[in-house]
């Protein structure tokens, strides 16, 4: 009946739409059946002429496959499986990959095979490429000397390190592996800015890049440019981050040195006038933008002017160090600690009134029970401090400095604290 459908004609029909191409040949490779598919691959190769034999269209691109039919030895199996085939149509193509094809080559029986081609060459180009940017990596990774790097997980622990970094830095591998960029890069300076604060801009713009000096495992320092790279998945989420070191000529000067060159009284190591300024806008702003409690203590040594008249400029320079080493020393870390001008200083701290008063005696007590010994014998000094804490509609600076003009003309050697706001009022 014509209803009826027999497999052959259903087979037919399927090999006919198949997104793949399907060849059936003999022995000798004469095609007895092929596919739209495998035509429109197959045909381009050779023109009309060969198109009658599968092994003659292919006999400049894959002569081997003749010869794998040929001698397999089984009467029935699968002779080849993705078989790939490049393909040269040279210049009619217009893309610059070459054509590839996979051919799976199945035998049926003594005299007939079945060929299914493929055309894969997308497949190639992107494992191509993908090889490409391998190769690349790895190249990185440990070919080139000059280039250390470190692989870095999206939580910021270094998971790959090259052999280059091994070299640069002298640092094991197994120590590196595991550890944290702020492990790796501790911070030296109190106002740079942290790792983590880093990963978070370069997650941000993609890549962060800067100088500095990197120590090495035996100590000694080398100046160095530093990459960080943010690697991104297909679905353009975070997957890490890539640290290249380069190990680069030394600048004539030391940003560090530089910067404190900027920043440092030369003589005292407290910060200097203009540093002071700028933390203390930042700590106002701190104040008035979030309520960070912040208090003021102004320090002016007393009768110092004696000093200088009895021992001499340099015994004064040398009670003015000792000075600020005591001051700093009993300070907190966070505290600002700044040389305002020939014998005055001040102290930034985030705290109350009260705070600021506590932490004034316990300078002030420090600096009674300084001895500093200069060639002229031991000396010892008095400060007087004058305390404050930031209202809003008050110059902190100027009612401090109040406060110490107080603590000077009740005595000296001595605390004062501002009135409070209450009390003024
Ligand atoms: P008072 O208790 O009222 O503060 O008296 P004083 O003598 O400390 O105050 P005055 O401001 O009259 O004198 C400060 C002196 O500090 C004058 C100046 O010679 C001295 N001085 C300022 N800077 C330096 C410095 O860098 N080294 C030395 N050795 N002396 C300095
Ligand atoms: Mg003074
Ligand atoms: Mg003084």
């Amino acid at each position: 009946m014509a209803q009826i459908v027999s497999d052959e004609e259903r087979l037919l029909e399927f090999l006919y739409a198949a997104p793949t191409g399907l060849v059936e040949i003999n022995a000798l490779g004469a095609i007895m059946m092929i596919n739209p598919y495998a035509m429109k691959h197959l045909l381009p190769l050779t023109g009309a002429r060969d198109s009658g034999n599968l092994f003659a269209m292919l006999e400049n691109s894959a002569p081997e496959l003749r010869n794998l039919l040929d001698g397999f030895d089984g009467e029935r199996g699968t002779v080849c499986d993705g078989h790939r085939i490049t393909v040269d149509i040279g210049r009619d193509r217009d893309g610059p990959e070459p054509k590839v094809l996979a051919c799976t080559l199945v035998k049926l029986d003594p005299d007939r095979a079945i060929a299914c081609i493929s055309d894969i060459t997308q497949q190639v180009a992107q494992e191509r490429r993908l090889k490409q940017a391998e190769t690349w990596f790895s190249s990185l990774m440990n070919d080139i000397n000059d280039y250390a790097v470190l692989s870095i997980t999206s939580d910021g622990l270094v998971d790959a390190v090259n052999d280059s970094w091994t070299a640069q830095t002298g640092e094991a591998r197994e120590r590196v592996l595991g550890q944290t960029l702020a492990d790796i890069f501790p911070s030296t300076d109190d106002d740079a800015v942290g790792m983590a604060e880093l990963l978070r801009g370069c997650a941000r713009d993609g890549w962060h890049l800067d100088e500095m000096w990197h120590v090495r495992a035996d100590g000694s320092r080398y100046w160095c440019q530093r990459l960080l790279a943010a690697r991104v998945g297909s679905q353009g989420d975070l997957v890490g981050y890539t640290v290249v070191l380069r190990d680069i000529a030394r600048p004539a000067y030391d940003t560090g040195d530089l910067r404190r060159l900027l920043t440092q009284d030369h003589l005292t190591g407290a910060a200097n006038r203009a540093r002071f300024q700028h933390l203390f806008e930042r700590a106002q702003q701190a104040w008035s933008e979030h309520g960070t409690p912040l208090s003021l203590i102004m320090l002016d040594i007393d009768h110092f002017k004696r000093v200088n008249d009895s021992h001499g400029h340099v015994a004064g320079d040398m009670v003015l160090t000792a000075f600020a080493e005591t001051i700093s020393q009993t300070i907190r870390p966070k505290d600002v600690f700044a040389r305002l001008g020939g014998e005055e200083f001040a102290v930034l701290l985030t705290g109350t009134l009260s705070d600021a008063s506590e932490m004034a005696e316990r300078l002030r007590l420090a600096v009674a029970a300084m001895r500093v010994a200069t060639p002229q014998g031991e000396l010892s000094i008095t400060v007087s401090l004058g305390c404050a804490t930031a209202r809003i509609g008050e110059d902190l600076l100027r009612v401090a400095d109040a406060a110490l003009y107080v603590a000077k003309h009740t005595g000296r050697n001595r605390v004062h604290k501002a009135a409070s706001a209450v009390a003024a009022a």
